[in-house]
């Protein structure tokens, strides 16, 4: 679903990403983890096309991210063709944006009905559906300073689920809440996992990345400098920068 060769970009001379590989199955968990400023937020908006490669090669859902090969070379997306591809990758932030002034449920519909093109009607049942299965059919009404950050973030990837996504990533999607607060979006996670969701879950929660997680890359300066199994990472950590990271983590 996921597959980067060497990929690199930088913002003016600062060099993010330094050729990151990796592989993302279908189905899998891909948890990445990594120090602040590592480049793990900036890989994840390559995936989905909000930055734009430089060098190496991101393919996602069998599209070369932001070109198209025409008369033997690539061309560069227009912005239809971002939108188009945007819709199949469901992004979820550390911060949940939803909009304050609408509803719970006219947040879930509001991008089905604007970006897919539903109708109100279908993107009511589909929210209602979305809603309940991250558990909050009960608020569908409120506005979003009614709810808990937790609950919050819940309706943010009810949202995102709403579009029926190919793959979901997450970015720090618990690091905003309170502690109290972090087990109820990792449940609503693990669900989505248990359906067969493809995820690319950037997280310092160790004991989500041990359970659901398939894969674990450790970031550090533009690089994966280590990438297995996430299990075999987190129990015998080869690379001294990623043993340091998880103490400092756990
Ligand atoms: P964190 O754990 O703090 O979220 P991160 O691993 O997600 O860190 P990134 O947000 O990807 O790191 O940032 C990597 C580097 O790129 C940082 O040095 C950051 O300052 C720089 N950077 C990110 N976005 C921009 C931008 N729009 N313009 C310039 N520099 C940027
Ligand atoms: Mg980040």
């Amino acid at each position: 679903v996921v597959i980067a060769d060497q990929v690199r970009m930088g913002f003016g001379d600062v060099e993010v990403l330094r050729g990151v590989d990796l592989e993302v199955d279908a189905g899998e968990v891909a948890c990445i983890v990594g120090p602040s400023g590592s480049g793990k937020s900036t890989f994840l908006r390559c995936i989905n096309g909000l930055e734009t490669v430089e060098q190496g090669s991101l393919r996602v859902l069998d599209q070369q991210v932001g070109f198209e090969l025409g008369n033997g070379k690539y061309h560069p997306w227009s912005a239809k063709r971002f939108a188009t591809f945007r819709t199949d990758i469901g992004m979820v932030f550390q911060r949940f944006n939803l909009f304050a002034h609408q509803s719970v449920i006219e947040n879930v519909m509001c991008a089905q009905v604007q970006v897919a093109g539903r109708s109100k009607k279908v993107a009511h049942d589909e929210a209602v559906a979305q809603l309940e299965r991250v558990g909050l059919s009960e608020h569908a009404h409120k506005k979003p300073h009614q709810l808990s950050g937790g609950q919050q973030q819940r309706v943010a990837i009810a949202r995102a689920l709403a579009m029926h996504p190919k793959v979901m990533l997450f970015d720090e999607p618990t690091s905003a809440l309170d502690p109290e607060l972090v087990d109820e979006v990792l449940v609503v996670m693990k669900a989505l996992a248990e359906d067969g969701m493809t995820m690319v879950v950037v997280t310092h929660e160790i004991g989500f990345a041990r359970e659901v997680g398939d894969t674990l890359s450790m970031f550090a300066d533009g690089v994966i400098i280590e990438h297995g199994r996430a299990r075999d990472v987190l129990d015998d950590p080869q690379h001294e920068r990623t043993r340091n990271f998880l103490a400092s983590v756990r």
